[in-house]
């Protein structure tokens, strides 16, 4: 509970908090993770996210895409997308960065959400560069890649894939408020993915205090000011009901 308080404290005495959010977040909505006990790494071949096997199993991606990250209406923001987006309405939260293309933060209520590997909201062809909303594609999915219909080109869901670059603009949105935090909060990350964990280094190059929460350690717990170890969904809420409850007093 001591860390609770703690990193409760921590958002009081802050000016802009900002929260980096990785797939941790959302396996208590049932999408797996790659890393975690449960992550999709224990049943398929990382290779099978790289863009280059893409361009060459568009059809079988497709149906990994849709099985695995549950394109389905019933997958629901749980208590950590909902926390993240309440304490955000308290104004105590400037942004959330997130490495996930659920679109559950959004779903949760979160305004100002910088989606830093696509998302699955939409598909792009490979060829032309059109986008449409993925629910339309997923109308017409018969079990092959779905195609362009301006250009007949192959459409990729709209993350990135490895071997890809990042959006620029949602990277540089991203590096700015790491710039501009004063404190760095990395939820439901193993920080084993570039460049999102250069984020927190650049925070705390600027003087931001760091604090991560997550099931298991990660790659830069070392340099953590806080560390909290265990489910984000039970942590988050606590830590928005020791803020509501008014604990710790907010210092001046
Ligand atoms: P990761 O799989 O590398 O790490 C997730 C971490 O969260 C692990 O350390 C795991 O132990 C921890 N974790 C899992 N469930 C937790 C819980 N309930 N409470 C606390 N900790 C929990 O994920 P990453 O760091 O986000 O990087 C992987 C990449 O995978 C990202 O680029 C992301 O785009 C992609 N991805 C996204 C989704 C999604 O959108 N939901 C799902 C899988 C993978």
């Amino acid at each position: 509970m001591d860390e609770i308080f703690r990193i409760a404290e921590l958002i009081n005495k802050s000016n802009c908090v900002v929260a980096l959010t990785g797939a941790g977040v959302s396996t208590a909505s049932g999408i797996p993770d790659f890393r975690g006990p449960q992550g999709l790494w224990r049943r398929l071949d990382p290779s099978k996210f790289e863009i280059s096997y893409f361009h060459r199993n568009p059809d079988e991606v497709w149906g990994i895409f849709i099985s695995t990250f549950a394109i389905r209406d019933d997958i629901a923001p749980n208590p950590a997308h909902k926390a993240l987006a309440e304490l955000e309405a308290m104004g105590k939260l400037c942004a959330v960065i997130t490495q996930n293309i659920d679109g559950l933060h959004q779903k949760a209520g979160s305004r100002r959400v910088v989606e830093i590997h696509g998302s699955l909201r939409y598909a792009v062809c490979t060829k032309c560069g059109m986008k449409y909303p993925l629910a339309e594609v997923l109308r017409e999915y018969k079990g092959a890649a779905p195609r362009c219909k301006v250009c007949g080109g192959v459409l990729k869901p709209d993350v990135v894939f490895f071997g890809e670059p990042l959006p620029q603009e949602a990277l540089n949105e991203a590096v700015m408020l790491a710039e501009l935090s004063d404190l760095f909060i990395v939820i439901g990350s193993s920080l084993a993915v570039a460049p999102a964990n250069r984020l927190p280094f650049i925070a705390k190059r600027r003087g931001a205090k760091l604090v991560i929460v997550n099931g298991e350690p990660t790659e830069l717990d070392e340099i953590a000011d806080v560390v909290i170890r265990g489910r984000v969904e039970e942590i988050l809420p606590k830590v928005v009901e020791a803020l509501k409850a008014g604990y710790p007093e907010r210092s001046s």
